[in-house]
């Protein structure tokens, strides 16, 4: 009987899935966006429903072994397999995603943190291939992670570890989503981004990058700011440079933490890599432990947006 594996990223905008071999070939991929505008339930029923479609035409049914891997956009306890207030899908607080899914379907099924689906796609398929000690970077609106230990990715008590992108860089820096202040996330997300520019804005810098947006400050987003960079804009390539500042003082925490072999970072803010990467590895030579600096390497994800649905199917296809 052949293994089918079904891989489903549901972390951002667009909800991606695909039907996945056992040694990583994608096919049957599909993608839609995610639309919360007729609430929570619609939207998982949704999920449910596509997920459906990809494995009737993708499959042969009840002639293959088919296990489905979901990575969500978290928290998630994982304990009890519940969304704990997760922030991109605040009605779905206590949601029961096991119960929920397993309900549509008599099949096994893996569920997994998005960012750590990330850092699992990574680790089987892209960057961090061959690594047993490496960690996950998603720099996307916000920035989440995966940190792998002998192979395992670590989930903590409650399944709710590994979240980089709130470690603290700055306990007087800007408030958090999280409800915390001076997260990385406020720094090396694209939301933190557009924070920065706007505040070099309002400091009178910035006049490239003003006109290029016709004088609406508000609507600039971190795209722009990247687009403006490429151009050569001072504000922008300012700004990437003490966004990987901060970004390096989180790598530096990292790197001292857990020793690993790689750290990978993706994303969509990851296509400025040019802009911040200088500033972000240079902290890290500067102030990471030496033993501990000297032999990690800094690397850009290689699967794009196929990283999640490979770390969800790998996280199907390794459960137990
Ligand atoms: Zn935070």
């Amino acid at each position: 009987m052949e293994q089918y594996l079904v891989g489903v990223d549901a972390g951002g905008t667009n909800i991606r899935m695909g039907i996945v071999t056992p040694d990583g070939r994608i096919f049957k991929k599909t993608q839609y966006p995610m639309d919360m505008s007729r609430g929570s339930l619609a939207m998982m029923d949704e999920l449910a429903s596509r997920i459906q479609g990809v494995i009737q035409e993708g499959t042969p049914g009840v002639l293959s072994e088919i296990r489905i891997g979901i990575g969500v956009a978290g928290p998630i306890d994982m304990r009890r397999d519940v969304l704990v207030a997760p922030p991109n899908l605040p009605g779905l607080h206590e949601f029961r995603l096991r119960e929920f899914f397993q309900e549509k379907f008599s099949l096994p099924i893996a569920i997994e943190n998005d960012a750590n689906a990330f850092t699992l796609g990574e680790g089987w398929k892209g960057a961090a291939r061959g690594c047993r000690h490496y960690i996950g970077i998603t720099l996307g609106t916000g920035v989440g992670g995966g940190i792998v230990v002998a192979g395992k990715i670590l989930h903590g008590a409650d399944g709710m570890g590994g979240e980089v992108g709130h470690m603290v860089l700055n306990p007087e820096g800007p408030l958090c989503g999280c409800g915390g202040r001076g997260c990385l996330e406020v720094y090396a997300s694209g939301s933190g981004i557009r924070r920065m520019v706007l505040e070099a804005i309002k400091k009178g810098e910035g006049k490239e990058t003003l006109k290029r947006n016709r004088g609406d400050l508000q609507k600039i987003t971190s795209e722009e700011v990247f687009e403006a960079a490429q151009e050569g804009d001072e504000t922008a390539l300012n700004v990437f440079n003490e966004m990987g500042g901060y970004l390096g003082l989180g790598l530096v925490n990292l790197v001292n933490l857990f020793n690993p072999e790689k750290i990978v970072i993706g994303g969509k803010v990851s296509r400025a890599w040019d802009y911040f990467i200088r500033s972000a590895t240079e902290v890290v030579h500067q102030r990471a432990m030496k033993g501990q600096r000297g032999k990690v390497e800094i690397v850009r994800a290689e699967c794009g947006d196929d990283a999640g649905i490979l770390g969800a199917a790998y996280a199907a296809l390794k459960m137990e």
